[in-house]
């Protein structure tokens, strides 16, 4: 380890927490009736919901709300009997919309684990991630080619702007890479 790491731990300690997100397997999208069919041609499988175009209401889809309940109970979490979204308005290249509909300080649900099995090799017992919340959320469209040879100009896929994630948070405490 050179000299620079080690003067580097000796002034920080790395503390993170992560943000995943898991896609639900359900046949439509969170807010519409849009099917989620996965290798679709661009922007296809799109309604005014999808676009976000000015009338259009979001109707949250049922099945979601039951994948992602027994999702938070496998991950021992607590069902909230109240569970709030919100609109969350941004612009960037992957939500050209303008906005995001997610949750924050009212999820499904809270305070969870994903207990990892690691046989013995770091420690004697099982591992555990917290989970500090579990919600639900639209995905993004993403950029067709923004990484391609016309940097200057990134066009957007909107067929999946509305599908669904699953945002499992966790709180702030990984402190080394094998954590
Ligand atoms: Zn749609």
């Amino acid at each position: 380890m050179s000299d620079a790491t080690e003067r580097w731990k000796e002034r920080y300690e790395m503390v993170v927490g992560l943000e995943v997100h898991v896609h639900l397997k359900t046949a439509t999208k969170i807010f519409c009736r849009c099917s989620t069919d996965f290798g679709a041609a661009p922007n296809v499988n799109t309604c005014p919901i999808c676009l976000a175009l000015p009338g259009a209401l979001p109707v949250l889809n049922e099945k979601a709300v039951e994948l992602a309940s027994r999702a938070a109970l496998a991950l021992g979490c607590t069902l909230n009997k109240v569970s709030v979204f919100a609109r969350k308005n941004y612009f960037y290249p992957d939500l050209p919309k303008g906005y995001q509909i997610s949750q924050f300080d009212q999820p499904l649900a809270s305070n969870g684990k994903l207990v990892i099995d690691l046989g013995g090799v770091h420690s004697a017992v099982d591992q555990f991630v917290a989970l500090n919340r579990l919600g639900l959320t639209n995905g993004q469209s993403y950029p067709l080619d923004f990484f391609g040879a016309e940097r200057h100009r990134t066009q957007s896929n909107f067929r999946i702007q509305t599908n669904i994630q699953l945002q499992p948070v966790q709180p702030p405490s990984v402190t080394s890479a094998f954590d």
